[in-house]
């Protein structure tokens, strides 16, 4: 099973530490890394803001990639993660992603493992 979800992103292009309307950002840094979010970034649930972009001159994966990695390391984890994504903005969701996560979770809640 395949789910895709939209995350929340903020470009923080040319203007890093910057909210894009340029405010001052609020001081969260990378969840990942820890860093200061930079270039593109997303909210993935349960980190929180992850860098979603390379610098120029980087190696490896972004914040966002390993975030992605570890959460997929477990299917629990997965699922729970695609949950709160869910759970904060039902309606961004398409019926089978719920429906997928509900029948998940019940399998987990009852013990089962998939
Ligand atoms: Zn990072």
């Amino acid at each position: 099973m395949k789910v895709t979800i939209d995350l929340p992103e903020r470009d923080y292009s040319g203007h890093p530490g910057y909210e894009p309307d340029g405010a001052l950002a609020s001081n969260a840094p990378c969840a990942g890394c820890g860093e200061e979010l930079y270039g593109l970034a997303v909210r993935m649930l349960p980190f929180g803001w992850l860098h979603a972009e390379r610098e120029e001159d980087a190696e490896g994966k972004t914040c966002q990639e390993a975030a992605v990695e570890k959460i997929l390391a477990d299917p629990r984890t997965g699922w729970l993660a695609v949950a709160a994504h869910v759970a904060k903005a039902p309606s961004a969701h398409s019926a089978a992603t719920i429906r997928a996560v509900i029948t998940n979770l019940t399998a987990m809640a009852n013990g089962a493992t998939r």
